[in-house]
This record gives C-alpha cells, structure tokens and sequence, in this order.
C-alpha cells in the first residue's frame, strides 16, 4: 500500500502517519542479475519440487475463534509428473491427522518448521497423471496479521473477537497444506464452519449455507478463477455488508456490525475506480462482486491486501469516522483502494511468476493509483504527491544498502523485507518516467495488450516492457532494464547553460546520487531527460557527458515536470537564477526543486544554505502542498536541533513567519466549502507548528484540550490536537489521555489514542508507554504500535527496551516481519552507540541472508549523525545571518 503523503515532523508522524515500515534489504550492488524462477523449474532453493502441481482445491474449514484453534479438511486434485514416493507441501505451524491419496494408501508425515514444508511418504511408487490428496488437519489462529488470525475489538455489547485471513507474502501455508506459490495458479472451493449470528465473506459469493444442528452453518462459496494461493480470502464474524452496482459489478463494502455507514466513501470510491480500470484495462473487471473488509486493529507492516474480490483493509484506511477522520486521510483512503483495485487486474488476474518481481506488482498499482487519482480527483492535485513517491524511494536507493528493484529472493524472511520503498515507490517513479518517455496512448495500449495476453497467467517484469516496445513502436526494455536491474540513483548536473540566439546551449553530465560513496564509480544509465527553458521542452536520453540546445533563454529547469527518476545539480549560477524566479515557477516544478536541493544540501554536494534559500523564496500564499514539504524540511531540522535550545527557538522564530500567514489564513475552523487541500494543509501546519513548540500553538491545542472543546472530542483536528497535546504531555495529562484510550468503546478511536501515548516527548513518560504496551490492556495489535511511537522520538530507549524484552515483544509483532521491526526501531537513531548495537542484534538474532533490515538502519544512523556535524553548522550559519 501507498504511505500517508504528507508525513509531519518526528513524533507526530510516529503518532498520526500510516504504519508501513520502509525496509531495504541487503547491499545486492554486486549481485548477479536477477532472473524470475518459472513455472517448471527449480531455481530457488525455498521452492517446491516441481514433480506434482495442483490442479483444484476444496478446503473446509471450521474455526474455534475462543481457542484460536481451527481445523481443516482438504482435498487437493493434483497432476504427478513422474513417478514419486514423497509428494511435499507448504505447511507451518500445521498438524496432521491423516493423509491419503486416491481414497486408499495412506501417507507418513514429517514436516520440516524452518524450511515450511511438510512431505508425505507413500509406500508405493505415485505413478504419473491425475491424483486426490485427502488431509485432515488443524492448525492456530494466531492473534497477528499472518494466516488466519483474529482480531478482537470493543462494541457496546461488549468484546467481540472476528475472525481474518492474510496469506501475502507466504502465510497461505499457514491455513491450509499445499503448492504456496504465486506461479501455481489453481482454483479454489471453500466452505467454512460459520456460528449462529456472524457471516462470512470470501473471495467469490455465497453458494450455498447449510444449517447445522448446534445453530451454525456451513458456508460454501463459489469456485473461484484459477489463482495465486495468496490472494485466498476468508472472514468470520458480525458483519455489516453495504453494497451498490457499477458497471455490472457488485461492490460492497464489509466491516464489524454496526460500522457499515462509515464505509460509504470507500464504497462511493471503488464504484467510481472500478469503471475507470474497466476501460483503461480494455478488460472488464472479472470476478462477479468485489468487496473491501475492513479490520479493527493494525499491523506493523501492511494496511491493505489485495485478495481477489475480497480485498481486506485495517479500519483506519478503509472507514470514515467523524470522530476522527482528516482530509488527508479521507484522499488517502481513496487512493489505497485505488491501489488494491489496480490489483485485481495487475496482480491479481496476471501475477508475478516468482516475489523477485514483486515490483510489477507493487511499483504498477501504486502507480495506477496516483493516476486513477488525478482522473477522478483532480483538485487533490495528486500529480504533487509524485515527488514524495520519488523522495521516499531516493532515501533508500541513495545508500549503499539499497538494491535494484529486480532482486533475487530465496527466503521467507527476503520475501518478507521486499516490501520496501524500492518495490512500491521506485517502481511507481520508474514507470511514470517510462509512461511519459513513450506517451501516455501508447503506453496505455502496451498495458492492454500486456493483460489480454496474460491473463490468469504469470509473468516477469520483460513480459511488460515486450508488450510496451510492441504497441508503442518505441524500445524502453534496455533503459527499462538499466533503471530496474541496478540499484541507485542517477544524477544530472547541469554543468552550464548560455543563451545563444534565442536558444539555450546546454552541457549535461550523467553520474550517480550517492549519500555514502560518493566518490565511487557511478554507474550507467541512459537517462530520459526533459529541460525547458520559457520555450518547448527539449527531450533527451543523457547519458556520460552530452551537449544540448533547449528552446528559449527563460530559467532552466531540469526534469521539468518531475516524472523523471534522478536528481538535478545545477552549477551555482544557474540555481541562483531559479531561486530568483522560484516564486513563478509551476507548483509542481517548485516542489521538485525544492526536495533535490535540500537533499542535494544534506548529502553534501552544495551547501544546504542553496535549500534554505529556496524555502526564503517560496511565496507566503504558495501551493498548499509547497507549503506542506516546506513544513517537512522545517520539522526535520528541529528534530536536529534537540539538544540545541538557541537555534531551536531561532528555527521557531523562522517557521512561525514563513508558515504563519498561512496559519492565520487557515485559522483552526475548517471554512464551509473550502478547497480539500487547504483543510490537508491545515492539519499538516497545526502538526508541524505544534511539534517544533510554537508556543501559540501548543497554548491553543492544550487550551482546547482542558476545556474539551468539539475539535478534541470529534473531527478532523482532534488527532492532530491530541499528538500535540500528548507530545508536550506531563504526568497529569498522559494519564488522562490514558484513561480515554482505555474507556474508548470506538475500535478505531482506540487505537489511535494508544499510538498518541507512545508519542511523548517526557522519558519518563515514554517509558511508561512502554511498560503500558507489555500488558493485556493496549490489544494485541496495538502494543506493537506503541512501541514504535516511542522509538518515532525516543529511538535509542525503544531499542534498548524492545531488546531487554525480545521474547514478550515478539509475539506482538507479525513473525515474518520481526527482523524488520527490532532494527526499524534503532534506524531513527543519531546515537553513535546504536550502530554498534545494531551490528551486535545482526550477528546474534539474524541470519546472514536476512540481516538486511540492520545494515539498512545501520546506514541511517551513519547517515543522520554525518549530516549532524557536516551540515547542521551550516544551517546554523544560515539561521544566524538572516536574523543579523
Ligand atoms: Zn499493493
């Protein structure tokens, strides 16, 4: 899923953005060329034997939700392709009742935990052709996202506990015994014990419901398309279903009973997207209903899964409460079921062959989204959100731990780390730069082609760039390949640019944006290149060094337009002539050249003064999104300035006067009629303000805390007013938001309010937060995500203290994503001793192949204590000589 897009200083964002966890796996600069595994061979040692394939599933189960037991029947019909004594499977965590093929010869079971697989050994000699496994089996209802789990929540009438299914990246294997793979696609029968009272939801519609004598019923749904074991669905519990028709499809919208209003913007929003991807597509949404379920609690690495038909979301990316619900999270709503239904066709009806393309995945519906987005709603203007994509995705790719966007995996655990900012927002800027190189038709029509020709079949990422070649007549496989085969990021320096006859003469030189090697030899690519200088843009592919002529002799602006993956440095002349003209360039322009030469200034290749210089220029009435990064930059230099009290308060002195026109523009009340992102804009300003300790700020939002004004006790500022008011905590305070997290009876309330208590600026408190996420009363989801906020401004303290207490945090946190959690917690750190730290948690809890996550966290802290004595200085100097 896409993260939140406009992310607010420190400890807000730790209490208010989207959980979703950027991770980068292992440094892979020197790694082979990646190849994606097919169908029928064995390349990676984690795969199956390819000696049997599944043909057709029919899985019956029946859950104990109050035991978190459940068991299973299922029969798998299955082609053997040669003769065989031992047929084995994914399974975890699964036991085995009895196993017999073809009604008669029964099967010895070992199972083997690290490797996820169970084999069955049969007397006899399989011979070749068509067979029926028969299992009985059982298997845990676990209390996180992974397998069939449960979540429980709080309802007037009392606990209530429902129950959910997550099988991406491999916990399918967790639910039933089988082939969990994405490139053996089956179809699937399922039937599931449901209890009097709750309803069940799956991927297909309701087939049939047999009453059983103790008041339960047996469900059964239809057979579902040949498809990925991952994308299987099921959820038990008491549902509310709302639904409405679009272009013949039925959409609905399912969530815990009694909630089923609050999903009415998603539903309105899927009834809307789902007629746009019909045409964009060329083909027609192809399942009969598609329903979005949404889940009280959270995970700490997902919020939305795309499983055909059913696609599941966390309550708070799917619902709209007026309790709680911002601006920016009603757009982001609206773009996260844009991303999983982007899915149903990319993804879902063609899937990737292997997890090595997971970006095919990931990197396209995230773009399809963002475009999806600025069809339907234009006036958030998404294409601004564009460059934040591409900031996420250059913080990662601009270390030396990054990797390419192809990478090789081989185990559960790199499966599970691929989930990064590489795979989603990489991908996404890598193809909004190949959309806008061959043309937006012409692209749309390789896309058609793509899915015509692959449908309900599996792919690899060259299957795409083929079928764009073809159609659109202009060949993007090699700079394709170049973009996504090697890690990093291209830089383009704009050596010097004279005026000639009305024409400006350009000298490009291609390198590499490196914030930790700098000095290393950059690597190659041929770079689509779009400059404009007052005339028609100039379209290049730069590559080493290269002449060019842009029409016209205005101020050069390089990736004109942002859809460009690479960074721009300009010669010091030229980027004082932009800083002199800023305030006329186009919004999206500015932003772009705002975040290359802020990051430029921090990683050391111009002073960040060039940055700051920007900021000064940016008009006080500018685009509400300019003002939005401009905040960002503002938050993160206070975070650098915390034990730093003179330039911490001249900081203040500059925020409150560059950000506070629009603040007094804005004003606290949202205005009848007012542009969305002015409301977006108001939350994000409030937030930022109120984390630097602009002390009108923090005065208002306790003000309004103590007196229990409306904005705190419901709408779109009362979270934004409680991290603040939370932030700046004492004893007194902390305990009362405490007991207001404790006596929520609202599940998405709830959770937020315990997020805002790990959100505290007070060490003793932040210390409580994390005795507080220990015991049963946060939830299970929860404590996970209280930990986290803690280390969101506390990142040493929540280490130390996740470490101390490893074996009471794990089994709060998803088990294929604790090798990511324990080293998120540390990256945020500018603690020299954390590195050392970090590197010991690698070599003791974390396997060679998987102690990417660490290296990744490790380079962080490098990278923000570098920044803390290079260039902290200079922003000091440049603070100081504005106020002389
Ligand atoms: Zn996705």
């Amino acid at each position: 899923m896409r993260p939140f897009p406009l992310v607010s200083t420190l400890a807000l964002t730790a209490a208010l953005a989207l959980q979703g966890c950027a991770d980068r796996p292992r440094d892979v600069r020197s790694a082979p060329p990646p190849s994606a595994a097919a169908a029928g061979a064995v390349q990676v040692p984690s795969q199956l034997p390819r000696n049997v394939r599944p043909i057709h599933y029919t899985i019956s189960a029946a859950p104990d939700a109050a035991n978190l037991r459940f068991t299973g029947q299922i029969r798998i019909d299955i082609e053997v392709l040669e003769p065989t004594d031992t047929i084995t499977v994914n399974a975890a965590d699964l036991d085995f009742a009895s196993v017999t093929l073809d009604g008669g010869a029964r099967a010895r079971v070992s199972t083997d935990a690290d490797a996820q697989t169970a084999t069955f050994r049969f007397e006899d000699a399989v011979a070749p052709g068509r067979h029926r496994l028969a299992i009985d089996y059982s298997g845990k209802i676990n209390t996180q996202a992974a397998g069939l789990f449960a979540l429980d929540y709080t309802s007037e009438a009392g606990p209530k506990r429902a129950l959910f299914t997550q099988f991406e990246a491999p916990d399918a294997r967790r639910f039933f015994p089988g082939w969990d793979e994405p490139n053996f696609r089956t179809p699937y029968d399922l039937s599931v014990r449901v209890p009097a009272g709750q309803q069940a939801v799956s991927n297909m519609p309701e087939a049939g419901r047999e009453p059983q004598a103790d008041g339960s019923s047996i469900v059964r749904f239809q057979t579902s398309p040949a498809m990925s074991s991952y994308l299987l669905f099921l959820a038990v519990g008491e549902l509310d279903r709302i639904t409405t028709t679009a272009a013949g499809t039925e959409i609905g919208v399912v969530t815990r009973r009694g909630a089923g209003e609050q999903g009415r913007w998603a539903l309105e929003s899927s009834a809307r997207i789902v007629p746009w991807y019909n045409e964009y597509f060329g083909t027609r949404y192809p399942l009969p209903k598609l329903d979005n379920v949404a889940g009280p609690g959270t995970s700490q690495f997902f919020g939305a899964m795309e499983n055909w038909g059913a696609i599941f979301s966390f309550e708070n990316i799917l619902l709209v409460d007026p309790a709680i619900t911002t601006e920016a999270r009603r757009q982001a709503i609206f773009s996260v079921a844009a991303h999983e239904i982007a899915h149903q066709w990319f993804g879902d009806l063609v899937t990737m062959a292997w997890w090595d393309d997971l970006w095919l995945n990931e990197g396209f519906a995230s773009w399809m989204a963002s475009k999806a987005t600025a069809a339907l709603h234009p006036e958030w203007e998404p294409e601004l959100g564009r460059v934040d994509g591409r900031e996420q995705a250059i913080n990662l790719d601009s270390l030396r731990t990054t990797h390419p966007v192809v990478q090789r995996l081989q185990t559960v655990e790199q499966i599970s780390q691929a989930f990064d900012a590489i795979t989603y927002e990489k991908g996404e800027a890598v193809i909004t730069m190949l959309e806008d190189y061959v043309g937006e038709q012409a692209w749309r029509n390789g896309v058609r082609a793509y899915i015509q020709r692959h449908r309900l079949g599996n792919t690899q990422s060259d299957d795409l760039w083929g079928a764009v070649d073809e159609a659109s007549g202009t060949p993007v496989t090699e700079i394709a390949h170049q973009f996504t085969l090697q890690p990093g990021v291209p830089l383009i320096q704009v050596e010097s640019a004279r005026c000639v006859g009305g024409r400006t003469q350009v000298s490009f030189r291609q390198g590499q944006f490196s914030r930790d090697d700098p000095d290393a030899q950059p690597l190659s690519w041929r770079v689509p290149v779009i400059a404009q200088a007052g005339g028609r843009p100039l379209r290049a592919l730069v590559t080493g060094q290269m002449q060019a002529t842009v029409p016209g002799c205005g101020p050069l602006v390089v990736n004109y337009g942002q859809a460009g993956y690479y960074r721009t440095l300009y010669a010091p002349d030229l980027i004082a002539g932009l800083t002199r003209n800023y305030a006329r360039l186009r919004p999206l322009d500015q932003i772009g050249l705002l975040a290359d030469n802020w990051a430029l200034g921090l990683a050391g290749y111009q002073s960040p003064a060039v940055g700051l210089d920007l900021v000064q220029a940016a008009p006080a009435n500018g685009n509400a999104q300019l003002l939005a990064r401009i905040s960002n930059i503002l938050g993160q230099i206070d975070d650098m300035y915390e034990n730093d009290p003179a330039h911490r308060a001249m900081l203040a002195r500059f925020a409150a006067e560059k950000l506070g026109p629009a603040m007094r523009r804005l004003g606290w009340a949202p205005r009848a009629n007012e542009p969305a992102n002015d409301a977006v804009l108001r939350g994000q300003l409030i937030a930022v303000l109120g984390g630097i300790g602009d002390p009108q700020v923090v005065a208002e939002a306790r003000r309004r805390f103590a007196a229990d004004d409306p904005s705190v006790t419901a709408g779109p500022l009362r979270g934004t007013i409680l991290a603040i008011v939370a932030y700046h905590a004492d004893e007194a305070t902390w305990e009362r938001l405490r007991t207001m997290a404790r006596e929520e009876r609202n599940p998405l309330v709830k959770v937020q309010l315990y997020q805002l208590l790990g959100g505290v600026r007070e060490e003793a408190l932040a210390r409580r937060a994390l005795a507080l996420a220990l015991t049963e009363e946060p939830g299970a989801t929860n404590s996970s995500q209280i930990i986290g906020s803690v280390a969101g401004v506390h990142p040493d303290l929540a280490f130390d203290f996740a470490l101390e207490n490893r074996a009471r945090v794990e089994p709060l946190v998803d088990a294929s994503s604790r090798s990511r959690y324990f080293a998120a917690l540390g990256g945020g750190s500018s603690d020299p001793a954390m590195i050392e730290k970090l590197g010991r948690y690698a070599e003791r809890h974390m396997t060679a192949q998987s102690r990417a996550p660490a290296d990744r966290a490790i380079a962080s802290v490098r990278d923000r204590i570098r920044v803390r004595q290079q260039q902290l200085p200079q922003i000091s100097r440049w603070l100081e000589a504005r106020r002389g």
